[in-house]
């Protein structure tokens, strides 16, 4: 019998069903996965041995017991050759890590972009930090699953067109195909490149590299010189008719307010993303963080009046989305403190006054590297979830 596209895809989907349960409860047998997907046992056997195969998964020692019979073999995810390259194309600084399939960082490189405005220029050194990456990862054996990038701005995820990024300075980018030829001219060529809101892939982090199952819904906040967000939600990407929601740097805080990158006035950013905050003081961001931390008087004002920003914007979002986590990422966490007691103090009071309890508001499990992390968690969220 010939196989039809949707016998393909409907083996695809039950592979990948196989793997997601695996995940979220490591130590599972062959018949109880049988049980939890309806599929048949032999089914089952025929699907785990290809992934075992293919190095998805792997079988676990059996405990002994004492009891008679034969013992179920646990399964768990095989985090030893299968990885994923994630990238940040931040605003003045490219990252490209290699993650593994349970989460761990492999490998990591950083560089700085001197002209993040030029866009050929910055395509072409990013092609060829991740060649370098696709190079190493293969000598070492490893097999690469796909490449994801998080940008700073608003993503067409059918088309892969960036329609604007403020902060880059870019606007209607066709960065998948451009990334694509330039990833080409390196000899990059056979893997599948993902492109994605750099908070939404951050969000995404949080969920896919997660070994138990994981607050939903799930509300990132990226804190830099940006400041955006992502929102997963029954284990999905709300993104939004454009490909723009979450964009929460540029929601109105203030009429009148401080000027903000995009020409309007008193948005989230032009209080508390790190660049105005620095403008604000007169100083660099670099200076901002030192005088933060030796506990200057005018940066601990500043940082308190920038907090209080942040748990107005918090609470709001809590009132439209009701997560049942808020997790915050980013450069600005850096700050600490100084800057998120007081967010989290304005946002419990909102709360409180209306007697309802916050939720668990924490910190991005990949710290510094959420974005990146985030942007191989998307290829695995593609892969995981067929359609
Ligand atoms: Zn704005």
């Amino acid at each position: 019998m010939a196989i039809t596209g949707d016998q393909r895809l409907l083996k695809r989907i039950n592979r990948m069903a196989l793997v997601r349960l695996v995940r979220s409860q490591p130590g599972l047998s062959r018949a109880e996965l049988s049980v939890l997907t309806g599929l048949t046992k032999s089914t089952v056997s025929l699907l785990v041995q290809e992934l075992i195969d293919e190095s998805w998964l792997r079988e676990d020692l059996v405990l002994v017991t004492g009891a008679i019979g034969r013992r179920p073999t646990p399964l768990r995810l095989d985090g030893r050759r299968l990885v994923m390259i994630g990238v940040e194309l931040g605003v003045g600084n490219l990252c490209v890590v290699s993650m593994s399939l349970d989460g761990e960082v492999v490998a990591s490189v950083q560089q700085s972009v001197s002209s993040p405005e030029h866009v050929d220029e910055v395509l072409e050194t990013l092609a060829e930090l991740i060649a370098l990456q696709v190079q190493e990862q293969r000598a070492a054996g490893r097999e690469l699953l796909g490449i994801g990038v998080g940008v700073p701005g608003a993503v067409m995820e059918l088309t892969g067109v960036l329609a604007v990024a403020p902060n880059l300075g870019w606007r209607d980018v066709p960065l998948r195909e451009a990334l694509q030829a330039a990833l080409a001219r390196k000899g990059v060529t056979d893997l599948a490149l993902f492109v994605q809101n750099d908070g939404d892939v951050a969000a995404l982090g949080e969920v896919e590299f997660a070994s138990t199952p994981v607050a939903d819904p799930l509300l990132y906040i990226g804190l830099g010189i940006g400041v955006g967000s992502g929102l997963v939600v029954g284990g999905r990407l709300l993104l939004g008719g454009r490909g723009f929601a979450g964009e929460i740097g540029h929601i109105q805080q203030q009429a009148d307010g401080p000027l903000c990158s995009c020409g309007r006035h008193g948005c989230a950013e032009a209080f508390f993303g790190l660049q105005a905050m620095a403008n604000r003081l007169g100083c660099s961001i670099e200076m901002l963080e030192t005088r933060a931390h030796a506990g200057e008087e005018s940066a601990r004002a500043l940082l308190a009046e920038a907090g209080r920003h942040l748990g107005v914007l918090m609470h709001n979002l809590w009132t439209t989305l009701d997560p049942a986590v808020i997790v915050l990422g980013g450069p600005a966490c850096r700050l600490g403190d100084a800057f998120l007691a007081p967010a989290r103090a304005c946002f419990g009071k909102l709360a409180h006054a209306a007697h309802l309890e916050i939720p668990p508001v924490v910190e991005a499990r990949f710290g510094d590297l959420a974005v990146p992390a985030g942007a191989a968690a998307l290829v695995l969220h593609k892969l995981l979830l067929p359609i």
